[in-house]
């Protein structure tokens, strides 16, 4: 947000007051009130120039000695206060700078001292005014707000200091309260954030460390949580589908699938099972979060999950982002299940008009299990009775999607489960997800083979196909992802399919083949299919194969451009390998323009592999909101705390919103009101 525009183009027109404010998010008197500076200029005092420090703001006054304009067009004058002579330089202006800037003339100077080309200091686009007197100085700091253009810090001052006389900011907490906490009141920490008392340090309210912006922080943090808990109610006061674990009935389908699995379930997959179906058991519609590393084996979970509710006479149904990683679930699931004669009904956006008929009537007519893409969520989809939602990779589906999967059924609120990779912190968990229950798979199923992540630049890309030539040659299979160039699959195909050739010229003995987002489901099926009967060797794709994706031969996984890829998803790629029970590699090839940012990633990458390290490394590097997505957050964003380095005011807001609520407080109310006054809707899900 810029503080002062200079230039709007010839003829451009501003859209109404209003509206621009608007953009500030600035509509109610509150929002005004809220309107925090994001810098102080401290004009309190008069600096001697011979006493300037580079780099520190400072307001100086004194008389113009000369002025003239460079050969770059550069408006200069010189100023002297007697202590030393201090250049002011104006690459943008306004005419009226001249006339404030005539030799002679006695001026106030605020801004950023640097070194001068040619010796002594000087200062770019400093605040020029003519002093009244010498007592004219502010007592209090002066804030700079973000603005926008045509809206000035003159106006929004003007009308800050308005709502802050017109609003009630009474203080919601007690002093025993703001005791206990230690925080300042809730009008003197507003007050003093506006209007710092002259010799106020500076660093810590830019820095939002200062008292009054912990106790705006806890404020913000404590209405979130509240709406939060909230929601929470809410969802408890829906009644879910009573299915509880059939114990000992050896012939239900839950226990003919578990004595029929060829593996053991690990302890960590035991333990979230118990979780999954204590909470089947009970009629609060479950909220459910499964994390596990890739490859923890989340879908067995989920499988039994299902068996849990068809035993109980409901149906499940599982969504998955993408066409292949639902269409393997299918398969999975149709292996697993069909020879106890359930019935297993697969439902995509892409199917066939009599075939999608056909789903559609299985489902209505209580077929037992639905697998499919985000065709489930559509309204054409009418199930006899869905007691269990299942979500794979729910990081990849938007709030909405998965709230619609959840819509009432016939007066029932269906049980949710969520299955998912990218751990999410747990600073991040407990105030974000607030709503929803955690569980976590800590641990992989045994005889996994460690993967070996190897770093290689371009220039050996050679050297690297023709090693896998000698692992193919063994009877290995490859992965080979090409880079993600633009948001423009046209692009990234052009590459991929040139990567394709040029490999398969140097390897001809083997098949290779592309797979790429833009073939039909149909044509995606056969190459993964040939790919996992062994038939194709090495799969050259986009990045469709990035979630889920499952075939135990496969050990060998090559990024190309890996520096153009987020963390979470060179891990989800590197997931892909690993298992079998055969020794696996990943070779992240990167380019030679490696930003600074990215070669931090790829180290991060090639150091560790271990999913919630890698997750919090990349919150490290990128902050929650990127984290989130934009489509995770919706507007939930917290303006003024921060995850990261406010997590014990997270856990103090959480205790005092449990407090509230649970005594039924009637300022839990009060305070979310008055904090969400002019937003859309509270948080949701
Ligand atoms: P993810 O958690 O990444 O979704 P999957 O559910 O796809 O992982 O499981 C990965 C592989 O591990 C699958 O082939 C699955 O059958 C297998 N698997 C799951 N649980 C176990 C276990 N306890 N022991 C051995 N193999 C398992
Ligand atoms: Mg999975």
């Amino acid at each position: 947000m810029a503080e002062i525009s200079w230039k709007r183009k010839p003829g451009q027109k501003l859209a109404p007051l209003a509206e621009r404010l608007k953009k500030l998010g600035l509509v109610s008197d509150w929002d005004f009130v809220l309107h925090l500076p994001l810098r102080y200029e401290d004009e309190t005092s008069i600096t001697p120039i011979e006493e300037l420090e580079v780099g520190v703001d400072a307001q100086v006054e004194g008389v113009v000695t000369n002025n003239s304009d460079n050969r770059f067009g550069n408006f200069e004058a010189w100023v002297d206060d007697e202590t030393d002579m201090l250049k002011v330089r104006f690459i943008h202006y306004y005419p009226s700078i001249r006339d404030l800037l005539k030799v002679g003339k006695r001026v106030r100077l605020y801004g950023n001292p640097r070194a001068a080309f040619g010796g002594g200091l000087e200062m770019i686009h400093p605040k020029v005014r003519a002093p009244k007197s010498e007592s004219d100085l502010p007592k209090t700091l002066s804030p700079v707000y973000p603005a926008g253009e045509g809206v000035t810090q003159l106006w929004l001052r003007k009308r800050i200091d308005r709502a802050l006389m017109d609003v009630d900011i009474s203080d919601l907490l007690t002093e025993e309260e703001r005791n206990e906490l230690h925080l300042p009141g809730l009008s003197e920490a507003i007050n003093s954030l506006h209007h710092p008392k002259a010799g106020a340090p500076i660093g810590p309210l830019q820095n939002r460390t200062d008292p009054a912006w912990q106790r705006l922080k806890f404020d913000e943090l404590l209405a979130q949580q509240i709406s939060l808990k909230k929601s929470r109610e809410m969802r408890d006061m829906n009644k879910g589908p009573l299915m509880p674990l059939r114990k000992g009935d050896n012939n239900s389908l839950t226990a003919k699938f578990f004595h029929s699995l060829p593996f053991k379930l690990t302890k960590a997959q035991i333990r979230v099972w118990k979780d999954i179906y204590e909470s089947l058991g009970s009629e609060r519609p479950m909220n459910r979060l499964v994390q596990g590393d890739v490859g923890s084996g989340k879908t067995v979970v989920a499988a039994l999950a299902a068996c849990q509710a068809i035993d109980a006479g409901y149906q499940a149904a599982l969504m998955a982002p993408t066409e292949i990683l639902a269409e393997q679930h299918f398969k999975k699931i149709i292996s697993w299940l069909e020879p106890f004669g359930v019935r297993v009904v697969w439902l995509s956006g892409k199917q066939k008009a009599k075939e999608k008929r056909e789903a559609l009537a299985a489902i209505e007519d209580g077929a037992e299990l639905v697998v499919g893409t985000h065709a489930i969520i559509q309204p054409d989809v009418k199930f006899k009775a869905l007691g269990l939602a299942i979500v794979d990779e729910q990081h990849r589906f938007g709030v909405d999607q998965r709230l619609a999967i959840r819509a009432q059924q016939n007066g029932m609120m269906p049980h949710l489960l969520m299955l998912s990779a990218t751990p999410i912190p747990r600073t991040l968990a407990m105030s974000y997800l607030a709503d929803i229950d955690v569980s976590v798979i800590d641990e992989l199923p045994p005889g996994r083979q460690e993967i070996s992540t190897k770093l290689v630049s371009m220039s050996r890309k050679g050297d690297l196909v023709e090693w896998i030539g000698k692992s193919l040659a063994a009877g290995l299979q490859a992965y080979w992802v090409c880079p993600l160039i633009e948001e423009s699959e046209k692009v990234d195909l052009t590459a991929a399919t040139e990567t394709c050739e040029e490999i398969k010229q140097i390897l001809p003995q083997f098949k290779i083949e592309l797979l790429h987002g833009k073939m039909t489901p149909e044509d995606k099926n056969a190459v993964m299919d040939r790919f996992v009967k062994g038939e194709t060797k090495l799969l050259v794709s986009t990045t469709v194969i990035e979630v889920g994706v499952d075939v135990p031969n496969a050990s060998i996984m090559v990024i190309e451009h890996a520096e153009r890829f987020g963390l979470a998803q060179l891990h989800q790629l590197r997931g892909r390998v690993g298992r079998g029970s055969i020794k696996s590699y990943c070779f992240a090839i990167f380019g030679d323009q490696l930003s600074k940012i990215g070669k931090e990633r790829l180290q991060v990458f090639n150091d560790t592999t271990d999913g919630f390290e890698i997750s919090r490394r990349d919150l490290e590097l990128r902050g929650p909101g990127e984290f989130l997505g934009a489509r995770q957050s919706g507007a939930a964003l917290l303006r003024f705390a921060d995850f990261e380095t406010d997590g014990f005011l997270v856990e103090k807001a959480m205790a005092m919103a449990d407090k509230w609520i649970r005594e039924k407080d009637p300022r839990a109310e009060k305070h979310a009101a008055r904090w969400y006054q002019s937003k859309e809707k509270y948080l949701e899900a």
